[in-house]
């Protein structure tokens, strides 16, 4: 049986671990739009924001070739045309989308958290949209920095909307 992950971050990397595992022994794809397979996201609003650079990547290159997992960087628009016998669709989150404006970052990805702390050293007062787990973990680590910073939201207190 052909499986196909498509999305490489930790639920198609634990979902590939799993079945092979359980014994799977049929071809595993695993699709991912970013350029190294699956990679821990937590540091990237944690150390990486302290200048720190930890090794994040879930399993290092070598897993895929001992395990069998073909990861191929690649964005898949349709499963039309891929061949399986069954897909899991685990492409994660993305941030709302606002207008692009000069100097505004979004953190998601390894690349946006090396942006994001290369700005902060630069940076005298930083407005952060969002006052959620990852704004407020951002807010930490620039006030930390001596960044003057302000934290926006649509909640009249951090976290009143997750309540
Ligand atoms: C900065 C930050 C800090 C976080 N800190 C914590 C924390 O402290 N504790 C905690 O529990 N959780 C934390 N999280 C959340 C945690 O990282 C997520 O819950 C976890 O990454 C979800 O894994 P996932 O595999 O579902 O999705 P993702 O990790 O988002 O992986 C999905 C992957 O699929 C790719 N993809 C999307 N569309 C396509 C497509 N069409 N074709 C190919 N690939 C595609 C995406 O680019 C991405 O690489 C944090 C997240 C971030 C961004």
């Amino acid at each position: 049986m052909k499986i196909v992950l498509v999305g490489a971050g930790l639920a198609a990397q634990r979902c590939a671990e799993t079945l092979r595992a359980l014994g799977h022994d049929g071809p595993i794809a695993m699709y991912g739009d970013e350029p190294h397979p699956p990679y821990d996201r937590p540091p990237l609003s944690k150390a990486f924001l302290k200048g720190e650079r930890p090794t994040v990547q879930l399993r290092p290159d070598v897993w895929y070739r001992d395990h069998d997992v073909d990861f191929r960087h690649q964005r898949i628009e349709s499963l039309d045309g891929l061949e399986y016998d069954r897909a899991l669709i685990a492409t994660g989150a993305t941030p709302v989308a606002l207008e692009a404006l000069p100097h505004a970052h979004t953190l998601r990805t390894r690349e946006d958290a090396i942006a994001l702390d290369e700005a902060l050293a630069t940076t005298r007062h930083l407005a952060i949209i969002g006052a959620g787990l990852i704004g407020q973990e951002v807010a930490s680590a620039a006030v930390a920095r001596g960044v003057r910073t302000t934290l926006i939201d649509a909640a009249e207190r951090p976290f009143d909307a997750l309540m």
